[in-house]
């Protein structure tokens, strides 16, 4: 197994190469050169495992080799014992057949925490085999870095730095970052907003000589490993279901497409899938291109959903290099096209697309009647993201026979600006995070000066 380039002019490159690698050096992204099958007796031999063993049976593959079973067998049992349930994704029933799949029981309450436990073990074990170090380096708004420093924390051969905009991010965001006091991990909020952060993260990747040749490294969605941890949870829950006697959809809230493209790869690979239904919130890009062919970039809309505020949604490439048959060089000129001007997808991958994915879209008034209607149906109280899906699984439920499962991408406490605009008093932390609130914190205020942050980390980096 190789990985090859969405732009067809990159090198191909090894499992291990593709891990320590973000973008190809032609703008690409890279994706697997042959999509491994699950044939229907993989499938129907998954009924009754643990998680962490399907997760090692449904990404072995694409390890190809490069870790021995035993080795990775422990990377996959380490990272999900950071669950706090022993499902590690639960499903939970709504209806007749509308189920959550709660994706939110890791270290930080949001589903990135199953592929950021999986890429820093894998990070760590390839720099420990060649007797390297890396860097991490990454800017967050509250989020995503939370989710980087839980992965990292426990990686001796790493060092992460996070930049967060000082005193923009909420404090539960903030402290789920800062009262990690690992000696690895280096948070640094930002006398600025959350571009001037990224900007200094984006200079620092683009000239690495501050840190005199040891490697730097970005754990940003495309990095195919986090795709390929994601595939696992479509498999165990269509199975946990039925599957392989028995089709299932998915609807999953969506942004960056890291996530729905991960459920797409479980059906490519032979999961019986009858459609994927994407939530967007109002900043809909991938709705308007699905509904309307309208693929272009539009202001950014700060919503109550606000992990899915995006222009460009970045894994998408990755789709419609499918769609376009793999053609890398119709990919590379649509997406120059795209950067210009608004754009339209080709009518045949247009066609293509719609066969599997349907599409909705959720603005912020909508969010807060989902939360009120479904806590009214269903006892639930959703977070504002999973909200957005569960509209769209209403809105596009279709064959009542097959299961509509939504993914849960973070748990409602993480997210209590939204639920108690919505009308409820909010919801506790769950029991393991409870002193979140008293826990010691510990970052580096620094001003929003390229030399300052630079100096700072090759200072600290161990
Ligand atoms: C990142 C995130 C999303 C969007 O996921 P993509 O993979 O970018 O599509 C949705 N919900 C939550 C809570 C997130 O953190």
């Amino acid at each position: 197994m190789r990985y090859i380039s969405t732009r067809g002019q990159a090198p191909a490159l090894s499992f291990e190469e593709v891990v320590l690698t973000g973008m190809a050096s032609d703008g690409g992204l890279y994706v697997p050169e042959t999509v491994p099958s699950l044939s229907h007796d993989d499938l129907a031999d998954m009924a009754g495992l643990s998680y962490a063993e399907i997760a090692f049976r449904v990404m072995r593959p694409y390890v190809n080799g490069e870790i021995d079973d035993e080795t990775f067998r422990g990377i996959v049992r380490d990272a999900y014992a950071t669950f706090s349930h022993d499902a590690v994704v639960p499903l939970n029933q709504l209806d007749a057949n509308h189920f959550l799949l709660e994706l939110f029981h890791g270290p930080t309450l949001a589903f990135k925490d199953v592929a950021l436990q999986l890429l820093g073990r894998l990070l760590d074990h390839f720099l420990a085999k060649r007797g390297e170090r890396a860097v991490i380096m990454g800017a967050t708004s509250g989020d995503t870095g939370s989710a980087a420093i839980e992965g990292c924390r426990h990686c001796d051969n790493l060092d992460i730095f996070i930049l967060h905009p000082y005193q923009r991010v909420s404090e539960v965001q903030r402290r789920q970052m800062t009262s990690v006091l690992a000696d690895n991990v280096f948070n640094i909020a930002i006398e600025g907003n959350f571009d001037d952060a990224q900007a200094m993260v984006k200079a620092s990747f683009a000239d690495q000589s501050f840190l005199n040749g040891t490697r730097l490294v970005a754990v940003n969605s495309i990095n195919w490993a986090r795709i390929m941890a994601q595939i696992v949870y479509y498999v165990a829950s269509a199975v946990a279901l039925g599957a392989p006697h028995r089709k299932v959809s998915f609807c999953v809230p969506s942004a960056n497409f890291g996530n729905v493209f991960a459920g797409y790869m479980a059906f490519r690979m032979g999961l019986p899938v009858e459609r994927f239904v994407i939530a967007t919130n109002a900043n809909d890009i991938l709705h308007r291109t699905l509904a309307d062919n309208d693929f272009s970039k539009q202001e950014l809309v700060a919503t109550l959903a606000p992990s899915m505020d995006i222009v460009v949604s970045s894994n998408f490439e990755r789709l419609l290099f499918e769609a376009y048959e793999r053609d890398g060089a119709a990919v590379a000129a649509l997406l120059e096209r795209f950067q210009a001007e608004p754009t339209a997808l080709a009518d045949a991958p247009l066609s293509r697309l719609r066969e599997t994915f349907a599409s909705h879209s959720v603005d912020d008034a909508t969010i807060l009647e989902v939360i009120r209607e479904a806590h009214h149906r269903t006892q639930e109280i959703l977070d504002p993201h999973t909200a957005t899906g569960y509209r769209a699984a209403e809105r596009e439920r279709g064959d009542e026979s097959v299961p509509m499962i939504t993914l849960a991408t973070a748990h409602p406490a993480k997210f209590a600006e939204a639920v108690v605009k919505a009308g409820f008093p909010g919801v506790p932390l769950p029991p393991h995070m409870d002193d979140l609130l008293e826990r010691e914190e510990r970052y580096t205020v620094l001003p929003a000066e390229l030399a300052a942050v630079q100096r700072f980390v090759a200072e600290n980096r161990r």
